[in-house]
């Protein structure tokens, strides 16, 4: 939430009814739903990845609630991305050479995936775009937003993008472009998991002081095209235990889509405790499983990716609303963790506050704080969907995999069948980067080398992530205090970075002066996870460069 810079030309500001800072599900509903309520309204959304989708990445088993309530004519539109409804849906806990199937009769109705679409979320969002773009909205691709800009009382007044072409000493170079102002009578924020921009208004504005910390997880992805005959297009398969122990959160999705493509994803809840946890190898390894593998041999691999996932649920979501604006979808967070699904409740939300602006609007409020969202998402279809699986992580976190599970099962059942909990709701604890033990208490992992045929490397992989960043230009990681992380992630928890950071962008590089933190910024894949699990929150992500980062095709 920088000021103005004074030495540099002003910039030029559009103005807008409201701006949209994100093209994900949850600001495109958004779009679309101002605009079908009041099509003489202005909007605009703002993305940093190269085009729509670029940067999205997901499961993706979309349950069709939100899209139904967007978009109820969908079915007859036969550019819609829902190809592949879900038939099949397989459950396992998995042993190091076993898989043992959870009868679907013992999950709650709510884990049932019958009715849900696998798609890919990027894809999704390119429809949501058209639609938008349809009815009017304006958006601009490789726009990041990357400041705040408020009024002279203090309220969002909307976004500034990036300046373009600024050297890695800080200096515009020969092709540098000034970045614009956006003022809206209102601003949504729909960053998703830990927003550059949210991250600073929940600060700003105390919006988290009521609710438990946010959680994550960080997600990997794979994307194959399998051999004739390994194809069961509808199978939804997930699982929990090896390779993670009982102390350590996640579990894996593997989903069958249309033209024999197989999304393949691990999970790793990032309250680890030991430092040594590789959230990549991890998902490598899972790969190898005799259950899996099979899968995947004789297929090719077409895209890598990752991204941080919410996990706080319902005792998490901060305030949502700001004077002038409001924070709507993951950049909240209303993920259903064990369901895995956020983005029928990142278009809910998004609708949901796109409403309550149209009414502000049509009275001739603005820049005032959007009340009615804040009090109705609770007792909304939202609320309801986090409210029975509340305890799910806590109890998980609290009691490790065994009797975590099996409490959190029990307590989705009384929640599904008397809307009651034994547990009442239970608290989070520890933030992410605080859950992180020294690694002194923690025995090196020792993971095994890629084969190259089901297993990779990193670098191998974020080539196939398609990711770009203009290399002259400023490292959008900030370190805050170099010494500290010297000092305390590289000699106390042995530079964890280099392990959960799924890009291989951080490396301790060791010299003869001593060891040099190394920030390979060009491989940054956005996920985010580095802002969220250094131990020292001495890591801060901003927007690089505007079309930076991964060109991710479908995933
Ligand atoms: C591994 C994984 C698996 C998942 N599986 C499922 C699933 O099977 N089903 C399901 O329903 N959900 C799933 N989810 C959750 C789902 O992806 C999210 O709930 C959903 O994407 C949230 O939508 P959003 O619009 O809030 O944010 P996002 O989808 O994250 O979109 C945010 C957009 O904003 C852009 N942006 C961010 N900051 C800026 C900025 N400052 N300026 C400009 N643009 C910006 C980003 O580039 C991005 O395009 C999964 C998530 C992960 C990580
Ligand atoms: S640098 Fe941070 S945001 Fe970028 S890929 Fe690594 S962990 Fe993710």
């Amino acid at each position: 939430m920088a000021e103005e810079n004074q030495e540099l030309p002003a910039r030029e500001a559009m103005e807008f009814d409201v701006v949209i800072v994100g093209a994900g599900p949850s600001g495109l509903a958004a779009a679309i739903k101002l605009k079908q309520l009041s099509p003489e309204t202005t909007v605009v959304v703002l993305e940093k990845g190269s085009e729509v989708g670029a940067h999205i990445l997901s499961g993706a088993v979309v349950d069709p609630v939100g899209i139904n309530a967007l978009i109820p004519d969908w079915k007859s539109d036969d550019t819609a991305p829902f190809k592949t409804e879900v038939k099949d849906d397989h459950f396992y806990y998995m042993t190091k050479s076993g898989a043992i199937r959870v009868p679907n009769f013992l999950m709650p109705p709510l884990m049932n995936n019958h009715g849900n679409y696998i798609t890919s979320l990027g894809n999704v969002c390119r429809w949501l775009a058209s639609r938008a773009e349809a009815l009017g909205v304006e958006i601009y691709p490789t726009f990041a937003a990357s400041e705040v800009l408020f009024d002279e009382q203090g309220a969002v007044k909307g976004v500034a993008t990036g300046d373009k072409g600024i050297g890695r000493d800080g200096k515009p170079t020969s092709h540098y472009e000034r970045g614009i102002e956006l003022h809206g009578k209102y601003t949504f924020f729909a960053e998703g998991a830990r927003g550059s921009l949210s991250k600073q208004l929940i600060a700003k504005f105390g919006l988290a002081k009521n609710s438990e910390p946010q959680k994550f997880g960080i997600g990997l992805k794979e994307l194959w095209k399998v051999a004739p005959g390994k194809h069961k297009p509808g199978l939804v398969q997930h699982s929990f235990g090896w390779p993670l122990d009982n102390n350590t959160g996640g579990g894996s999705f593997l989903y069958h889509m249309e033209d024999e493509q197989v999304m393949v994803g691990f999970v790793v809840h990032l309250n680890y405790k030991n430092p040594y946890i590789a959230p990549f190898e991890e998902f490598q390894r899972f790969k190898t499983h005799p259950s899996v593998r099979g899968t995947f041999e004789g297929g090719k691999r077409l895209s890598y990716g990752a991204r941080a996932i919410t996990e706080g649920g319902f005792q998490s979501v901060p305030k949502l609303v700001f004077p002038g604006g409001a924070l709507v979808g993951c950049a909240a967070g209303f993920i259903n963790l064990p369901r895995i699904k956020g983005s029928h409740n990142a278009v809910l939300t998004g609708m949901m506050a796109a409403e309550e602006a149209v009414k502000a609007l049509q009275s001739g409020r603005q820049r005032d704080e959007l009340t009615g969202y804040e009090e109705g998402w609770r007792s909304s279809q939202v609320g309801s969907d986090l409210k029975k699986v509340r305890n799910v992580k806590p109890l998980w976190s609290k009691f490790g995999l065994y009797i975590g599970m099996m409490l959190g099962g029990f307590d989705m059942w009384t929640n599904t069948l008397f809307g009651f909990s034994f547990f009442g709701t239970q608290g989070h604890g520890k933030t992410d980067a605080e859950s992180l033990e020294p690694a002194a208490k923690h025995q090196k992992i020792d993971y095994p080398k890629p084969d190259g045929v089901i297993s990779f490397d990193k670098l191998g992989s974020v080539f196939i992530s398609n990711t770009n960043h203009e290399e002259n230009q400023p490292i959008h990681l900030h370190v805050k205090n170099m010494e500290l992380q010297k000092q305390s992630e590289h000699d106390v928890y042995a530079g964890p970075s280099n392990r959960y950071c799924p890009a291989g962008v951080y490396e301790w590089v060791e010299e003869p002066s001593g060891p040099r933190f190394q920030i390979n910024a060009q491989n940054c894949v956005h996920c985010k996870t580095c802002d969220i699990k250094d131990p020292n929150q001495n890591i801060n992500w901003v927007t690089p460069e505007g079309g930076g980062g991964p060109n991710y095709p479908n995933m």
